[in-house]
């Protein structure tokens, strides 16, 4: 997603006049993360500037057609506004997110609090004595197609003419601050006036290929889809219980996913689904919420990773003191998908004209991450 929104971005510029060559060595995209998601969007973040970079996102998908039309053609994202329900099992937790609301609203994001009675009376499948109230989005928060939101932006981003070449990154020369030559598996080189840092879980492996150190790497995350005997006959936002359980519609289907008891590093090619997690940690906690989904059955899971920051669990964009031409967009710690047209924007900007023009990411630029000052982002899912 973030190369292929690079790549986009610059095609679609009239004052680009460069060229683009995207380096990716599986074409299947099978391993990477942007095909492993779970393809939603929200604007309940409780940095502004995620919540512009989502916005932005949500604008690109209401235009998606437009944006990405080759012609007159473009894949269908089939985009469902359902919202994102963050629910609240506690005081403490319940003024947390009416107080993160105030700067969402603020921020131009549509949100809602709500009480256990008015809960009962948009879901009525939901066992609301169990929480003390939540926080709803509205419609421009909810699920799309990713598969087809990505190949819209890739397939235009090759009509504009970027050049797509199946092979790896394995070495870049720098020289005089300056990355110079990327090496590539196949013993081609590219002489590169920009060098853009798009490997998602791999990006720590190309950021030291420069010398640079970047605190991000893979944490695995499983998704499931599961029936339910007795299906829910009203819209489901995706809801974030306390303990971190998140759960939303997939057609007939339901989806889901928890962050792990234990949430180390894995290996960067350990796409193993942790399918215990179903029962262990994710059931109870559906069921204690919904009951009819006490009667279920996983009809599918697959492994993913989550390209995690460790300093803040943000973005990381732009580029370092040391080398001004070679340029992050790592460590989405799972927001990625929503963002890429934000990044890839903001990357052609710094390409094109030096400075970010449309959002200022600046505070999301290396320079934090060299003198160890994060940025917080605490709504992660
Ligand atoms: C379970 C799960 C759920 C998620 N849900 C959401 C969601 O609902 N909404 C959302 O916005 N985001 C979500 N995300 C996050 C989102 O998928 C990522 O943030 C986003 O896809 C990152 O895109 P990327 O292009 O940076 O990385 P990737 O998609 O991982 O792409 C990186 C690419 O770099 C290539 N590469 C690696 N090393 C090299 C090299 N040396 N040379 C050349 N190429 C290389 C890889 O082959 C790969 O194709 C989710 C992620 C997971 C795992």
């Amino acid at each position: 997603m973030t190369g292929s929104s690079v790549a986009y971005w610059l095609g679609e510029n009239p004052d680009f006049d460069g060229t683009v060559l995207v380096v990716e060595p599986d074409w299947t995209y099978a391993s990477a993360q942007t095909t492993r998601a779970q393809n939603s969007i929200r604007s309940q973040f409780t940095n502004p500037l995620n919540i512009e970079m989502s916005m932005f996102g949500m604008d690109f998908i209401e235009h998606f057609h437009g944006n990405v039309e080759v012609d007159g053609e473009s894949p269908q994202l089939n985009f469902r506004g359902t919202g994102y329900l963050f629910l609240a099992d506690d005081d403490e937790a319940y003024e947390r997110l009416r107080a993160e609301s105030v700067d969402q609203l603020a921020a131009g994001a549509e949100v809602a609090m709500m009480r256990p009675a008015e809960l009962a009376e948009r879901f009525p499948y939901f066992d609301t004595s169990q929480v003390t109230g939540g926080r709803l989005g509205g419609m421009r928060e909810g699920s799309f197609d990713g598969w087809a939101f990505f190949q819209g932006i890739r397939t235009r981003a090759l009509h504009r003419g970027a050049v797509y070449v199946k092979d790896a990154v394995v070495g870049i020369d720098v020289a005089a601050g300056r990355a110079r030559t990327v090496r590539l598996a196949s013993g081609r080189t590219v002489d590169a006036g920009w060098v853009v840092n798009a490997a998602g879980c791999h990006a720590r492996d190309v950021a030291a290929m420069v010398g640079l150190s970047l605190p991000v790497e893979p944490r695995a995350r499983t998704s499931f889809v599961f029936d339910c005997r007795r299906p829910i006959d009203a819209i489901v936002p995706l809801t974030i219980t306390p303990a971190g359980v998140h759960f939303r519609r997939e057609q007939h289907h339901y989806m889901c996913g928890a962050v792990p008891d234990q949430d180390d590093a894995v290996a960067v090619d350990d796409l193993v689904a942790r399918v215990d997690e179903f029962e262990e940690l994710i059931w109870p906690v559906l069921a204690r919420y919904v009951p009819q989904f006490d009667e279920v059955r996983v009809v599918t899971s697959w492994g993913g990773q989550y390209d995690w920051n460790t300093l803040d669990h943000n973005l990381v964009i732009g580029p370092s003191a040391e080398l001004e031409n070679f340029l992050f967009a790592n460590g989405f710690s799972g927001h990625g998908l929503q963002q890429g047209p934000a990044a890839g924007r903001a990357i052609s900007e710094l390409i094109t004209y030096g400075a970010f023009r449309t959002i200022d990411l600046s505070p999301l630029g290396y320079h934090r991450i060299a003198s160890g000052s994060p940025i917080r982002e605490t709504a992660l899912i």
